[in-house]
Parts: C-alpha cells; structure tokens; sequence
C-alpha cells in the first residue's frame, strides 16, 4: 500500500483555496461580500484582463483595525461568528473567515485599510500565503484590496479559466448580482478602465436594474410586495408579455445573498403559467427574506447554494406574490406591430426582429383558439404607457389562487344561463338599448347587464359588477363632443338605436370608450383616446370567467342538470376522475360512480353548455390522469380553465353590443390580465399615430 503523506501548510491551502477561489469572479464576489458587510456605501470594482492579471476593489467601509489585519488572513478566522451556534443566525455574506486566506494563497494579494481606531492606514502585502510585510501608508476610512497576477503558482487551475473576455463577464455578472441585492450602495464597475456601469445608490431596486440591467429591462418591470407568514417576498418581475428565451434574466436573493435556487425558480415560473408562451421564461430581480433560522446558507463554500427548512412554505410565498404582481393592471397585452413602422423608441425590444413583413390581410374568422404564436407579430405597450392612457383605480388585490386561499364566499357570483327570448336585430342590439344619443353608459345600467341574455341565452357573468361595485362613486366623464359625427355609420344604420355611441366609464378617471363593433364574430373593435383595440371576445370572456371562477373556488354554484350526463371513460380515466371527486366539485361539478367505466354528471357551473359536458370531463379526465405528479393547485387550474373555456361564448357566436362593451371595458381597464388562460393575448391595439404612419399622414 502507498504511504499516507500529511500535506504540507501550503498544498493544503491551494486545495482549500481551490474551493472558494475557481475563476476571478469568485474573488470579486468575495470581496464585495467583504465591502458590503464592512458597511461601505461606495464600492469600486474594477478588473484587468478580465480580472486575471488585476482585480482591484475599493470600499468606503469600516476598515480592519492594524492588529487585525493578518488575522484576516488566516483560514477560519472571522469576524463575524464566534461559536457554532451562530452559524444558525448569519446575518452577514460573509461568515467563514476563507475568504482572504484563500485569494492570498494564490495571487499577489495588497491591502490598503484605515480604520476609525488607527491613526494611519496601512499597507499590507502578501503574495501565495506567505506574509510580505506593513508599511505605514495613507487613505480615508475604508478598505482597497488589489488582486494581482491571479493562479500564477497554481498553473493547473490558470489552464482551466477561460478567454479574458468571459471571465471578465463572469466578473461583472458578481458586481451585478451585488448591486441588485444592495440598492442603497452605490457600485461602480470597471473594465480594462472602461467604466461598464455605476448605480446611484439611492435604494431604490428599479433604479439599481435599470443601471445594471439597462434601461430596456428595467422598464416595465412590475413590482413584487408579498407576505406570507415569515416570507417576505419583494423584488422585480419582467411582464408576461416580455417574456424571453432563458433564464439569464432571473436573479434570486434570499436574505441579501445572491442564490441560485430551484424553488424560488420554480415558484416564479409556476406563478406565471398560463399568462406566457412555452419556452419563454420570464425575467425577475426577487428577494426573499426569512428567519435566518429557516434557511441554511453554509451548504457550499461559495455559498450560492442554500437550503430552505420548508421548501413548499418558499415556493408558496414566492407563487403567491408574483401571482398578485401579475393581476395588477396593466400587466401584459399586446400591440399592433405594422410592417414598416419604426418600433417606438421607448418600445421594450420584441421578441423577434423589429422589422418583419406586414402581416397577411385578416384571415377569416377561427376560433379564438386556433390563433397559434399570436406574440410573433406584435410589440409590447409598456406598462406605463398603458397606465397614463387609462389612469387606473385602486390596484387589485391579490387574486384568489385556487388551492391556497380560503374559498370565498359565494355571495354574488352568478353564471346562470338565463333563457333568451327577447327578439334580437340584425345588429344584436337589445331591446332596451338607450336611445339617446352618445352618452356615458351610466354605472347603474351596468347592473343589468347580466340579466341580458345573448343569443345562446347566456349572460355576462357580473364580474364586471363586481368591478364596478368596488369603485368609488365618480363623475361620469363627459362623452366628447364630437363623438356625435365620428359615430355617423356610412352604412346607413343611424336609424336604428345607436349602441356604438355609448360610452361606458366606470373607472373614475378612465376614458370614455366607444364600441366600433364587431368582425368575424370573433373580435371587438373598440375605441378609446386615440386608440384603436381589437379585442377577441372569447379569450376576455373566458380570462374573465376563470378569474372570477378562481374567486370563488370552493363555492362555485353548480347547476343541476335536468338530465344527468353520462360519460364513459376508461379504466384509469374514471380512477382519477374518482380521485378527484374533491376538486371537481369546488369547481362546480359534481360527478358521481355510475358503475362500470361510467361516470354520471348532475351539475356544472352555470353557463357550461350541456352539450359540452361530456368533451369538458373527458378532457379533464384525461389531464387529471396524466397529471399525477402534478400540484394540486395545478390541476385545480385545468380544472378552471376547461370550464371557462367551455362557458365562454365563442368565436361565431352572437354577442350584443353590451356585452362587447363590457368585455371590453373589464379588458381594457385592466381589471383582469389582458390574456387569456392560455397565454393568448386578448388584445390587440394600434395608436391613432401608428395608424396615421401606415397611410402616410405621418412620417
Ligand atoms: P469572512 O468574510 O468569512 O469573515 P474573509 O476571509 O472574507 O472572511 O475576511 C476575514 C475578515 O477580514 C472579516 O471577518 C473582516 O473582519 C475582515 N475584512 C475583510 N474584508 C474587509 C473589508 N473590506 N472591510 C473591513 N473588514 C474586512
Ligand atoms: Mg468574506
């Protein structure tokens, strides 16, 4: 057998440093760690050769104290914690005293410090580990550490770093991450004397992204501000239509660390099923903060690893505060990209290139669902853009996420059918249409329109009365005035009563809207402050319904069926149908065994069509089946989509024009997400410039 050597000093700490020191970057991310627990409000970084041959970082914190200082470089020696038992309550970076042991065991290592106790600063040299000696020297309070000629007694480790310019990126990507966990410290950073950027310092996390992040990213960010117990969750999220191809966007901190973490992840992306297309990941800067004692940050030397004590109570707290960031209004909604026209220049970049051939002449009607990849085609509105077209009124509060929160109470939902039989015009405009002329649709009328049955006997569901219902009393405002002679419909229709001049302002401060009318029996055109939107009635109708559906999971009210449906299933279909008898009923079906491979249903929410019954069961039948590893949340999801979906009115279906101007006042004033439950945006808008652009009024 071969002898057991003990290493010596130095080999064993080229194999510790070997841990916490693999490529310049991890150096720099100690050393900010090391600013940032020192108390520095002003951190310089700057590199050469991508860090290799110099890495330099200045700080304006507290120093190390001259006794201290070769200390410092002793492996495990540490200010920070005393005894194990700190190690449960770590409320710095830093905490395991390897830090500057193991850079100094593999570069030429200079220290520059003055502390408040010292009545000079000092310099300190040390080169592979071994202590070079003090000189007295002179500079404020605060700390430089200057990192030269990196691995050069290690050649092995130097043969595995790449290309200057990536390692160099690796560096600023540590800076970043340090400058997004620490707002109110202003970071600058510098590259081969290029200064890359500089944050303001002033606490502020959108102003830090927006300086690191650059000024596309940080625009429409959407603010995060979620409690759940002892998880606080705040941060940035990019919006669902900004969606992009990877995951480089998404940073996580937990306790001001930056971490890379499965849970947060996946909280964060489960949040925003549904509102983004597949393969696309969204973008978001988000903290979490917890007892230290819940979460076990010393799993790994570069600690970018952690563990959580309950890892669902994380992915809860994440899901549920990115969910109510994503019901805020404005969150998401698509534009009219126009072949020609220059992308606005305040325009986040879309996902495909700006200039793309004029989209085809309108195809003829589908079904709504059929419009495959809608998001190729058009560019984003930002979310301050569409927040000054429609000043908005008290933000929603955190929507009701289906298997998380209590049920609600069942107090106003109403989807009944109501059997029509009122006539209905050409135009579908009811009866008791108002036959003045423009006017804003008062508030008060809005009540009625649920008892409005359309031509399948349906009605708006009140969600929209709901809406108003939270609104304050306002003043209506005044319809404009010279909405009489844009309504004049060439077509010779101004005998009839005129719904397109109604205005319809529930929203305090929002615009008028006018409806245009309807094409494909699929999409409302409507109009509102120099803008032209398109809206596709059955994904509004259904995002509506499943919103409204989600509210009151749990007591969803159920219709009996006058005839009992009797389904058949398969041997494994039934047994997750029987599996989840629970959750279909939460959701307002009720089903029950009806022996063999028969399932019998005797009540659906209000507004499932009976001749849908059966598809709806099978389709759910076949998700709960092949969905077994799946949250119930999730599957509580399909269950609700699948209804809504069914309860929508469709594409081909007549709409009255109330209806449409519901629809589109809930969808446009942002009281529910402008896409539908499938990601599929259910608006399109087009400005009045861009319009004026394409016939050449503009230029
Ligand atoms: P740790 O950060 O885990 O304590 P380090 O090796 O990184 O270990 O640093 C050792 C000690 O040196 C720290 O505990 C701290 O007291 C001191 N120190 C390091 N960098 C700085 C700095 N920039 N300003 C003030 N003190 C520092
Ligand atoms: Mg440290």
């Amino acid at each position: 057998m071969a002898q057991i050597h003990v290493l010596d000093k130095h080999t064993a700490e080229l194999i510790a440093a070997g841990e916490v020191v693999e490529r310049p970057a991890s150096v720099a991310k100690e050393l900010l760690e090391n600013a940032i627990d020192a108390g520095a409000t002003q951190i310089t970084l700057s590199i050469r050769r991508g860090g290799i041959e110099q890495l330099q970082i200045i700080d304006n914190g507290s120093g190390i104290e001259s006794d201290s200082i070769e200390n410092a470089f002793v492996r495990h020696a540490t200010s920070k914690i005393a005894t194990a038992a700190d190690l449960a309550h770590i409320h710095t970076l830093g905490f395991r005293g390897e830090a500057l042991a193991s850079i100094a065991s593999v570069a030429r290592v200079e220290l520059l410090t003055k502390s408040d106790v010292d009545e000079f600063a000092c310099l300190y040299r040390i080169e592979g580990g071994e202590p070079r000696g003090f000189e007295p020297a002179a500079r404020p309070r605060g700390t430089t550490i200057t990192v030269n000629d990196l691995f050069y007694n290690t050649p092995a480790r130097m043969k595995f770093l790449k290309k200057d310019v990536s390692e160099g990126t690796f560096v600023s990507e540590a800076v970043l991450h340090a400058a997004l966990s620490h707002p109110e410290i202003s970071f600058r950073f510098l590259r081969d004397g290029k200064q890359q950027f500089v944050t303001p310092g002033d606490g502020s996390l959108r102003s830090a992204a927006y300086a690191v992040l650059g000024r596309e990213f940080a625009r429409d960010l959407l603010e995060v501000a979620g409690e759940s117990g002892v998880y606080k969750v705040t941060g940035l999220i990019t919006p669902p239509r900004a969606c992009r191809g990877s995951r480089s966007a998404q940073h996580f901190y937990v306790n001001g660390r930056y971490v890379k973490n499965r849970t947060m992840m996946a909280g964060l992306e489960n949040a925003y099923k549904g509102t983004v297309m597949q393969g696309r990941f969204p973008g978001a800067v988000l903290m979490l903060e917890l007892p230290a004692d819940l979460v076990d940050v010393n799993v790994h030397p570069a600690k970018t690893e952690i563990r959580f004590a309950r890892e669902s109570d994380v992915f809860d707290a994440v899901y549920r505060a990115v969910r109510a960031a994503l019901a805020a209004p404005g969150s998401g909604e698509c534009r009219f990209q126009l072949g020609h026209t220059e992308p606005e220049p305040a325009q986040a970049p879309a996902p495909a290139p700006a200039a793309r051939p004029a989209p085809a002449p309108a195809a003829p009607a589908r079904p709504a669902s059929a419009a495959a990849q809608p998001q190729k085609h058009f560019a984003t509105l930002s979310a301050s853009e569409f927040r000054a077209l429609h000043t908005l009124t008290d933000p929603l509060p955190a929507r009701r996420v289906p298997g998380l929160n209590a049920p609600a109470v069942p107090d106003t939902i109403r989807l009944e059918s109501v059997p029509t039989t009122g006539p209905e015009s050409e135009l579908d405009i009811l009866p008791d249409a108002p036959q003045q002329e423009p006017a804003a649709f008062p508030a008060e009328a809005a009540g009625a329109l649920d008892s409005l049955p359309d031509a399948r006997g349906r009605t708006l569901p009140d969600a929209m009365q709901q809406a108003l219902d939270r609104l304050e009393p306002a003043p209506q405002p005044p319809a404009p005035a010279d909405q009489a002679e844009e309504t004049r419909d060439p077509g010779g229709l101004s005998a009839l009563p005129d719904p397109e001049q109604q205005t319809f302002a529930p929203a305090p401060a929002s615009a008028p809207l006018r409806l245009v009318g309807e094409v494909f029996r699929t999409y409302i055109i409507t109009e509102r402050e120099g803008e032209l939107c398109l809206i596709d009635k059955h994904a509004a109708h259904e995002r509506i319904l499943f919103e409204q559906l989600s509210e009151h999971y749990g007591n969803v009210p159920a219709q009996m069926l006058l005839v009992p449906v009797q389904v058949n299933l398969s041997a494994e279909e039934k047994q997750a149908v029987m599996e989840h008898l629970d959750l279909l009923g939460d959701a307002g079906i009720e089903a029950e065994d009806y022996g063999g491979a028969t399932v019998l249903v005797r009540a659906v929410p209000a507004d499932v069509p009976v001749e849908d019954v059966t598809d709806m069961l099978l389709e759910l039948a076949d998700r709960l089946k092949n969905g077994g590893g799946d949250a119930l949340r999730e599957k509580t999801e399909w269950v609700l989509h699948s209804i809504a979906c069914r309860a929508a009115i469709k594409a081909g279906d007549r709409t009255n024009a109330r209806e449409m101007v519901a629809l589109a006042q809930k969808i446009l004033d942002g009281t529910v997400p402008p896409f539908c439950p499938h990601g599929r945006p259910c608006v399109l808008k087009i400005t009045r410039k861009e319009l004026e652009k394409q016939f050449g009024r503009l230029v």
